[in-house]
């Protein structure tokens, strides 16, 4: 018996509505500090929070999407505590009636599927942000008060830092999906904090919960989470425990470090917020919400898998996020070759976006213009490396295919007339090479392909050059 690890997590994430929650302030990331502020949001006396019903909207969009409960009569609460970036002394929230509840997310594992169960999600507001200067000057810049939130509780149903990943990715994609968020980790769109422990399967033994806060990419969570692990571990094998406590992840040093000490639970004294209607929602509006859903991730696999005959791995590939998708789509519409689009965007375009870390909606061309580069390759008009290595071009120029193939000659020769003459040249300057062809060397034919290729400076079309060859060496 070995050691099994218990992860739940909490995940904020910001609304792209258009205004706040409860004011008309604009919800915009950035801007100068403390302009996007009014005395509902900076929480002044007096000022009278009004429920922006987008947010409702956009939370049980979120709750539809992850199979939840919808409350059909709920309210907000007030949470105190108090802290600088909260300057009401509270933040308005949901206790005991959360918008949504009892939901699941569904990861792939190389044994099945597994369900990630969901406690609740729960709309709120978000509070300033502190920034602490050089100087040690901690400023205060309120433009993210009010911003929406949903906050997503999960039941501790993962097992490791891996399927923590898998939920979280597949959590993200759908956000994205459903357009509710642009879950931007690193403008803090999308948050995360881990609770983890781990019991020791022979004695029943399990360590107190580790909460690690602040998360801001998944990367780090991952590393956060199995170096947890280890520890959590090593102090059960000395017959000791973790004390309960938060901590945060340091990337510099590689290790967790603690923030606090968690005594007891924290009473935040929830009380209704008394300036807010209680919260009725309808049937129809719940209906109407779910019709207006765009494709889910899993559904948009199905019809992949179905309706460009891709298998389960390049559909998964092809629809992990909504961009993705699209532009495959896309592309299909000036190029009606599935195979060829499918191989070329899981291929060289997903490869060098994941190398360098982004999203592909940051090309710097679009799908015609891959469409393009395809059909120069399907037509002959240019071989595959070359195809290759203009798309290179394209990343870094954003240049057009046809452009990029005239500017540099890239055309792919395919006259036989002046293949001929360059065939001949290398064959003479060769002997050897025909000769242990002649012998039954086979790998002789791929040097003197070399010798072409590098002639041609690559262009030579590769089909046509192998053929001509074959002939010609048979009169040799
Ligand atoms: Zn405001
Ligand atoms: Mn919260």
């Amino acid at each position: 018996m070995g050691y099994k690890t218990i992860v739940g997590l909490e995940i904020h994430v910001e609304l792209m509505t258009k205004t706040k929650i409860f004011c008309s302030c604009t919800n915009e990331f950035g801007g100068e500090a403390n302009t996007h502020c009014c005395p509902i949001c900076l929480g002044l006396p007096g000022g009278i929070p009004q429920l922006n019903s987008r947010v409702l909207e956009y939370g049980i969009k979120a709750g539809l999407a992850f199979n939840c409960d919808i409350a059909r009569k709920t309210k907000m609460d007030r949470k105190n505590y108090f802290y600088s970036d909260l300057v009401k002394g509270y933040q308005i929230s949901q206790d005991d009636l959360p918008l949504c509840s009892n939901g699941y997310i569904e990861i792939e594992l190389e044994d099945g599927t597994k369900k990630i169960r969901l406690e609740r999600i729960h709309i709120e507001e978000d509070t300033g942000k502190s920034v602490h200067t050089e100087t040690g000057d901690t400023l205060l810049d309120y433009n993210r008060a009010g911003v929406p939130l949903i906050e997503i509780v999960t039941r501790p149903d993962m097992n490791s830092a891996e399927e923590a990943r898998l939920f979280l990715e597949k959590l993200r994609a759908t956000l994205k999906y459903i357009e509710v968020s642009d879950c931007k980790m690193e403008e803090g769109s999308l948050r995360c904090d881990i609770n983890i422990n781990v019991v020791d399967e022979g004695t029943g033994n399990r360590t107190n919960i580790t909460e690690i806060k602040n998360l801001n990419s998944f990367r780090a969570a991952v590393k956060a989470m199995e170096y947890e692990e280890e520890r959590h571990i090593s102090l059960l094998k000395k017959g000791e425990n973790t004390v309960k406590e938060t901590r945060r992840w340091d990337e510099v040093q590689g290790q967790t470090i603690v923030m606090r000490e968690k005594g007891g639970v924290a009473d935040y004294r929830y009380a209704v917020d008394g300036d807010i209607l209680p919260i009725e929602i309808s049937d129809e509006w719940i209906k109407d919400i779910e019709d207006s859903l765009p494709e889910l991730p899993h559904h948009k696999k199905e019809r992949f898998i179905r309706e460009y005959e891709l298998d389960e791995y390049e559909a998964g590939v092809l629809t992990q996020s909504r961009d993705i998708a699209l532009f495959f789509e896309e592309t299909l519409k000036y190029i009606d070759d599935t195979k060829l689009v499918s191989n070329w965007i899981m291929g060289d375009v997903l490869r060098r976006l994941n190398d360098e870390e982004r999203e592909i909606e940051s090309l710097n061309f679009g799908a015609k213009d891959l469409a393009d580069l395809l059909s120069l390759i399907r037509d002959g008009k240019i071989n595959n490396n070359t195809g290759k290595k203009v798309l290179r071009d394209m990343f870094e120029t954003g240049k057009d295919p046809k452009t990029i193939v005239k500017e540099k000659g890239l055309i792919q020769i395919s006259d036989e007339g002046e293949l001929e003459g360059v065939i001949e040249k290398v064959l003479d300057e060769n002997e050897q090479s025909i000769i242990d062809y002649k012998n039954g060397k086979d790998r002789a034919i791929g040097y003197l392909m070399g010798q072409i290729m590098k002639a041609t400076r690559g262009k030579a079309n590769p089909q046509l050059v192998n053929k001509m060859l074959t002939e010609m060496l048979k009169n040799r």
